[in-house]
């Protein structure tokens, strides 16, 4: 946002209180997929035999790999920092900015006055008020990426997208890993089918689950700490070296003086815009994770894309355009797009379905990686595709062909008729629109 708007020749100034670049690039997206891909690279490396490669006994140097972690985030870091520093026409300015009036933002000692003002504060980890917590150390996704050593046993308590992609991680990296989850199922808000082959996935690899624990509460016990799961059944409590919270990530709008500007938050924090992003203020856009209407860095990305078109190109981009997209990195991956199967049949569709599973997929056998399936969600009636997932290698790829058919309003049976690259993921999608449920 800030480079356009400079270089459409205005005077910016973005203010930034911790670290350029944000969450997705410091303590998000970026560290989480580089220590997904050492993950891998040890997983790998452990089934050599099995590709008849031999390979000594695998060893993690869990200093290089968080100094891998480091290097990669600090370069990207400071590849924004020099563009943004050579900018024309922007200054940084850092420090906490707080609203004084509609017009006014102060930052330290000094107040800036502007006619337009884009906020972009993003998000932070919820930590809830769980019994016992302040009594032991728990790690969020921000300090667990700062750990000097691995830890011996890790509880994850959260099996959602973030806490699963941090569990498989260290897992693989070698400590014992428990998921503690509230739901029922992981990833409550797939299909269950999808919930059920993550957590199959996840448990081969020696990662405990405990689902539908109700009574999530923490005790020291010695140098560990006790994380009770369950007052039902099962084991009362398991014990940790290390607690991961990882149960939702919260608006950074408290700190922000919005009640001076005279915006206005929802119940939950996040900032009311109508689907041009613009606040209760006509002057003020909220952009990113703090208007509630994304949580993902492409969705972050897409706010700016819509209000910066509407604002310099005269463009009438809307947010409700947008289909939902987003991938989760466990391994194999989970590509999703649109609605899923329960979703689509509470909206009332009528509905067709297509799956396959990966040990159906050519070149899935060939790689030695046949977990996970595809599934396609079709409208009886229209022909229109409204959703899709991929849980398999490359799925954050191959959903892809998907996401853009639906961007340009593709039939499955159009679908159906493409020729695709031999052997590929992607290759099968096709196929898979061609075999739908009658
Ligand atoms: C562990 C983890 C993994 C993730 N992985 C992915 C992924 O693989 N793909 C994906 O799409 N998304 C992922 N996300 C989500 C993604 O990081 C966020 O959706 C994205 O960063 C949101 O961007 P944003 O611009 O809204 O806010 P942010 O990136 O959070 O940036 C907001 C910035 O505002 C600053 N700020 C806040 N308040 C103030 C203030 N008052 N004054 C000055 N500065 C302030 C903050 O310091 C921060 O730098 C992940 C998130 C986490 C936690």
């Amino acid at each position: 946002m800030a480079g356009r708007l400079a270089a459409s020749g205005r005077k910016v100034a973005l203010i930034e209180r911790k670290l350029i670049g944000g969450t997705c690039v410091n303590v998000g997206c970026t560290p989480t997929k580089t220590l997904v891909a050492s993950a891998y690279a040890a997983h790998l490396a452990r089934r050599g035999a099995e590709f008849g490669v031999t390979v000594g006994p695998v060893g993690i140097d869990f200093p290089a790999v968080m100094a891998r972690k480091n290097q990669v985030v600090g370069k990207s870091r400071s590849g924004l920092e020099t563009w943004l520093e050579g900018m024309a026409n922007c200054t940084i300015i850092r420090g906490h900015a707080r609203f004084l009036s509609p017009t006014t933002v102060q930052v330290g000692d000094g107040a800036l006055e502007a006619e337009r003002i884009f906020i972009n504060v993003g998000g932070r980890a919820v930590i809830p008020d769980f019994p016992g917590r302040a009594q032991v150390r728990t790690l969020t996704n921000t300090t667990l990426l700062e750990l000097d050593a691995l830890p011996r046993r890790l509880v994850v308590v959260g099996g959602s997208y973030v806490g699963l992609e941090f569990a498989q991680v260290f897992r693989r990296l070698g400590a014992e890993v428990t998921v503690v989850e509230k739901a029922a199922r992981l990833v409550s808000r797939e299909d269950e089918e999808v919930s059920d082959a993550i957590r199959e996935i996840l448990e081969a690899e020696g990662i405990e689950i405990r689902l539908a624990s109700e009574c999530i509460r923490f005790e020291p016990r010695g140098a560990e700490i006790a994380v009770g799961v369950d007052c039902m059944s099962g084991e009362p409590e398991v014990i940790g070296s290390h607690v991961l919270l990882a149960v939702g990530r919260r608006p950074n709008t408290d700190d922000l003086g919005l009640e001076a500007a005279g915006v206005e938050v929802d119940a939950h924090g996040y900032i009311v815009v109508d689907e041009t992003l613009k606040t209760s203020v006509p002057h003020i856009w909220a952009l990113g994770d703090c208007n509630g209407r994304g949580a993902f860095t492409h969705t972050s990305y897409n706010d700016f894309e819509i209000a910066a078109a509407n604002l310099i190109d005269g463009a009438q981009r809307k947010v409700s355009d947008r289909i939902s997209v987003y991938a989760l990195y466990v391994d194999p991956p989970l590509g999703r797009v649109g609605l899923t199967e329960a979703e689509a049949r509470a909206k009332g569709h009528a509905i067709r379905i297509g799956r396959r599973p990966m040990t159906r997929v050519g070149r899935a056998v060939e790689k030695g990686e046949t977990k996970g399936f595809m599934k396609v969600v079709v409208d009886r009636d229209s022909d229109a595709i409204l959703g899709a997932a991929i849980l398999g290698v490359g799925g954050d790829e191959a959903i892809h062909g998907v996401i853009e058919a639906m961007g340009a309003g593709v039939t499955a049976s159009a679908y159906a008729r493409v020729m695709a690259i031999h052997p590929t993921i992607s290759e099968l999608v096709p196929t898979i629109f061609g075999e739908l449920s009658p």
